[in-house]
């Protein structure tokens, strides 16, 4: 406990801390934690997984006191990563209690107008945030610290505007946050225009590169799936997370790995945000082993126990595949990135080699059987209706 205690972070969450069980600070926390305990901004190039969250927490826990309004408020890309970041916050002050309230979109807005009304700390997504601030149910007059989480991709996402509205809404004498992986033009400019003379830390993320394996096979089209079973029956593994890059393949995949015995379940962005959070909880808890999702509803999310990260689809965009095999071996735990490559993967694969500084070995196929493929449902056909006589006193 006195590697946390020399960086200043105040005796509650000191004990949040040890009913964790950590054992000793990320580097990110090293390097911000004082930072941000003496009040400086920061920006903070860190990825996901790097133990950010406890170093923007030492600084909000220490700065808010119960029912005094909203004193600290975090901006999230996604709905996920606010539930999460929410529920993090809650368990660090589970020794200073405050009122830590997560808003998004897709769910109903009336429980949160309720639980703005008593919140210390609000974490949310920008547009759900706005809608509040039209309404007159969130009122920022006392923010203290502001915090951007994950930056560049709220930026990837189209919310810059958004976020300096809301920025705009906040005192001027306020201690501001600012964690993103990549540090953009956009990041520095933003910095710049909102942030009182701020220090850059810079972190490599958590996840250790040398307790990572990452492979690929290269297979015809339609022995895809037939593989990615073969290698979940018989890769020794906890939890997974299988990627894919559309939520037609993520359904697809996902029916067919049910009808064949594999307990998994689908998140994307076509679910409702209720399913998602179910989705989510049931996974956190192992209650089923094998996620398959898109990049959207999987970015951020910490997941503790993946094992294995499976790309059914290599990304387009080389970036998003550290991402997400960043999933994986997190916070000093084995893990395994697995490419299953198709002709049509091949333009996608050459930029991650290209793009990214990665080792990915060719592991040579093994004998696998042919699995069943579900015919996709057809839709029933509408029966064809006579044409009715056009009654003109229909409406009368
Ligand atoms: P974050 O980057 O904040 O999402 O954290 C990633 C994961 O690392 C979370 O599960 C944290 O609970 C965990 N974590 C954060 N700090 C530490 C630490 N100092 N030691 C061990 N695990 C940590």
């Amino acid at each position: 406990m006195e590697s946390f205690k020399i960086l200043g972070i105040c005796e509650p969450v000191l004990r949040s801390i040890k009913d964790e069980k950590f054992e000793s600070p990320s580097e990110i926390q090293e390097k911000s934690i004082p930072l941000i305990i003496a009040g400086k901004d920061i920006i903070a190039g860190s990825a996901t997984g790097s133990g950010k969250t406890l170093a923007f927490a030492s600084g909000i826990l220490k700065n808010a006191e119960k029912g005094r309004g909203i004193q600290a408020l975090v901006l999230t890309p996604t709905r996920e990563l606010a539930e999460q970041v929410a529920q993090a916050l809650t368990k660090f002050s589970k020794y200073k209690p405050l009122e830590i309230i997560a808003v998004y979109g897709g769910v109903g807005i009336n429980p949160q107008i309720r639980g703005l009304r008593t919140a210390d700390v609000v974490v949310g997504t920008p547009g759900r945030l706005l809608d509040h601030i039209a309404r007159n149910t969130l009122r920022l007059g006392k923010v203290k610290t502001l915090v951007l989480d994950e930056a560049d991709r709220m930026f990837d996402m189209g919310f810059k505007d958004d976020v300096e509205k809301i920025i705009r809404k906040c005192p001027d004498e306020r201690q501001t946050l600012l964690f993103s992986a990549t540090i953009t033009k956009e990041v520095v400019l933003l910095s710049k225009r909102y942030m009182q003379k701020p220090l850059q830390v810079s972190v490599d993320s958590f996840v250790d590169p040398k307790k990572l394996i990452q492979t690929y096979y290269d297979v015809a089209d339609e022995q895809k799936f037939s593989l990615l079973l073969h290698l979940l029956k018989n890769e020794n593994s906890d939890l997974v997370m299988v990627f894919c890059n559309t939520k037609r393949n993520t359904d697809k995949v996902t029916k067919n790995l049910v009808f064949s015995g594999i307990d998994a379940l689908a998140i994307h962005g076509g679910l409702t945000q209720y399913k998602r959070n179910d989705v989510m909880q049931r996974f956190h808890t192992g209650k089923f082993c094998v996620l398959v999702c898109t990049d959207v509803a999987a970015r951020g999310l910490d997941i503790r126990g993946v094992s294995h990260v499976y790309n059914y689809d290599i990304p387009r965009e080389s970036k998003q595949y550290i991402h997400r095999i960043g999933r994986t071996a997190r916070a000093g735990a084995q893990g395994k990135a697995i490419n299953i490559l198709s002709r049509a993967d091949y333009d996608n694969f050459g930029r991650v080699l290209k793009e990214n500084d990665v080792e990915i070995a060719k592991e040579s196929l093994p004998a696998f059987e042919k699995a069943a493929i579900r015919k996709p449902e057809r839709r029933p056909t509408r029966p064809i209706r006579k044409a009715q006589p056009h009654n003109r006193n229909r409406w009368r």
